[in-house]
């Protein structure tokens, strides 16, 4: 079957800020999405502001007043976007191509009232379906959309273009919906830190959540979560590889570059684990000797909660007279401050303890899918841990994932000794 005959794709393909931070990389972009228009795929494009302009207009709104009126924020820090989507509209009408830009309001992408970190609650795709449909491409700026009650511009926290993204995919029910980014892929770990890190072909959207929310930037959570519940297949690709140097969008040679984010069924040579992550932005907090007695957790962390501090991990430790418990737990470091205060202000109703803190520990996690049918993987972790002299902390597992926090000092050694004893080492 030659290419004409093929019946086309729909293809959602999003560039995020360094993919777009000039015009040379916004004519770059356009090269890109001219491969895809002329293989016969239909294109929807997602764009994020020029790297460092939301930086720029978050600054500005905070400058302006730093207890600024969320809608207002709004209404700066979207657009960044529209910068963007006009100009790569541009770029693509230059080479030929019919394109127009899209602003998050004019389609509309409706989302809910929390301006700052707004959740998408509908996009209507017919109208844009039209134009694909007719030839055009259309450009549609990510990270916003609009509340209708009120009928102002919301957007979507930061990084949210992904999410844009992955919910326009939805809507115009996409084949693929191609992230455009600044790494080439999905790896099994930081590729800075071990060099024999491999680029993941496929990895499962379990996998990559628990990867997106432990510290590997590449998507935002939310993304992941949306493109799960509605098992949009997405893609994390290079805009720095060479146009012309990749293939059009084909399912059939989905796996030849980049990574598929996909289901679980759709991997056939599952591995146990398939990636180790890192997160530096963890606290260690410890209350030593808390009075053992009932109801004493409940009253450590409904205070922490309340002032909507997130724990992740908790250790409790009871004394060998049973009467005192030393309880360990982690919190966002930019949070410590915070939850050592609230804690201060609780004391009188814990009782008596003394507190230690630490921002100086690391959060590893051994992430895979396969760790659900096998069993051995916290035990293989715990003694290549012990083997190199590294103490752990604390610890939390789920289905998919074992955690430890260690010490900050051998987050290197830890995340390269785990990599090689999972045999996830490139040759
Ligand atoms: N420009 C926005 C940000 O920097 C949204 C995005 O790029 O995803 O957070
Ligand atoms: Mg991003």
């Amino acid at each position: 079957m030659d290419g004409n005959a093929r019946p086309m794709a729909t293809v959602v393909m999003k560039f995020g800020g360094t993919s777009v931070a000039n015009i040379e990389r916004i004519q770059n972009v356009a090269c890109h999405v001219k491969r895809e228009v002329d293989a016969g795929n239909k294109v929807a494009v997602v764009v994020s502001a020029m790297a460092g302009v939301t930086n720029q207009l978050v600054a500005w709104v905070k400058d302006a007043n730093p207890l600024y009126d969320a809608r207002e924020y709004d209404a700066v820090v979207a657009t960044g976007e529209q910068v963007t989507a006009g100009l790569l509209a541009i770029a693509l009408q230059a080479m030929g191509l019919k394109a127009r830009s899209w602003t998050g309001w004019q389609i509309p992408i409706e989302t809910s009232a929390a301006h700052g970190s707004a959740r998408i609650l509908d996009i209507p795709g017919a109208a844009i379906k039209k134009h694909l449909d007719d030839g055009e491409v259309a450009v549609v700026t990510g990270f916003q959309g609009i509340e209708p009650k009120e009928n102002r511009v919301a957007t979507l926290g930061r990084g949210g273009s992904d999410t844009s993204a992955v919910a326009m995919a939805v809507a115009l029910q996409a084949d693929v919906c191609d992230i455009y980014t600044d790494v080439d892929g999905v790896y099994t770990t930081d590729p800075r830190i071990v060099p024999k890190a491999r680029r993941l072909a496929k990895v499962s959207y379990e996998e990559m959540l628990e990867m997106a929310s432990l510290g590997s930037k590449v998507l935002q959570t939310r993304s992941v979560e949306l493109a799960m519940v509605y098992k949009v297949r997405t893609r994390v690709l290079s805009s720095f590889v060479a146009p012309d140097a990749m293939k059009p969008f084909r399912i059939e040679n989905i796996e030849d570059i980049g990574t598929t984010v996909c289901d679980e069924e759709e991997i056939v040579e599952q591995q146990v684990v398939s990636g180790i992550a890192y997160a530096k932005d963890e606290a260690k907090v410890t209350l030593v000797k808390v009075d053992d007695k009932p109801g004493v957790a409940a009253r450590i962390f409904g205070p922490l909660s309340e002032a909507n501090i997130n724990v992740d991990m908790i250790v409790q430790n009871i004394t060998p007279d049973g009467r005192q418990t030393d309880m360990t737990f982690t919190v966002q470091a930019a949070e410590l401050n915070r939850a050592l205060d609230v804690l201060k202000k609780a004391k009188a109703d814990i009782g008596h303890f003394d507190i230690r803190s630490s921002a100086d520990v690391v959060k590893i996690s051994v992430i895979g899918v396969g760790m659900r049918s096998h069993a051995g993987v916290a035990a293989k972790m715990f003694k290549t841990l012990s083997d190199k002299g590294i103490n752990i902390h604390a610890i939390s597992t789920s289905e998919i994932k074992i955690s430890v926090l260690i010490d900050a000092a051998y987050a290197e050694l830890a995340v390269r000794s785990l990599h090689s004893a999972y045999g996830l080492d490139s040759e």
